[in-house]
């Protein structure tokens, strides 16, 4: 059992883009994306940031080694049951998340009106207030524009043992 009542997880994902696939992100289908997430699961970078985030705050690997892209039980899997999963890992060691902050890179369309949708559907996995959940946007200033990448900082607090 780790001394430190707090731990910072950090998390990273990137799909690339594709003509004819879905874009979704926290759960949350994106509308008017002309470009989806190219993936084994329903490519959601958003939310394999943030269970790589809760994952990594314990130390406890990725996602790649609880729902490794080669397993065909996998396929087309709802990465809202890859956080559950990672949620369910940390709850299990005594900890919670206290608050999360998600950056999402995208060229186009732009984020911006789905902000709090993304951050309702992410309290709600992780069974926060939405006043924890931090959801920022960029763009790849045309550097990546078939690209989507998340990234995630998650600070867990210890509630048990
Ligand atoms: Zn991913």
């Amino acid at each position: 059992m780790s001394v430190l009542p707090f731990r910072i997880g950090y998390g990273e994902d990137a799909h690339r883009l594709e003509v004819g696939r879905p874009l979704v992100l926290c759960g949350v289908p994106v509308p008017h994306a002309e470009l989806g997430a190219v993936a084994h699961s329903d490519g959601d970078a958003a939310l394999h940031a943030v269970a790589d985030a809760l994952l990594s705050g314990l130390a406890l690997g990725d996602i790649g080694q609880y729902f490794p892209d080669t397993a065909p039980e996998w396929r087309g899997l709802d990465s809202r049951q890859i956080v559950a999963r990672a949620l369910e890992l940390v709850q299990a060691r005594g900890y919670a998340p206290a608050n999360v902050a998600l950056v999402v890179t995208l060229d186009r369309p732009k984020l911006g009106p789905l902000r709090a949708e993304l951050a309702r559907t992410l309290a709600e996995l992780l069974a926060l207030p939405e006043t924890e959940v931090g959801v920022s946007f960029k763009t790849s200033e045309g550097l990546a524009p078939a690209h989507v990448q998340a990234r995630a900082t998650v600070l867990l607090t210890q509630v048990a043992g």
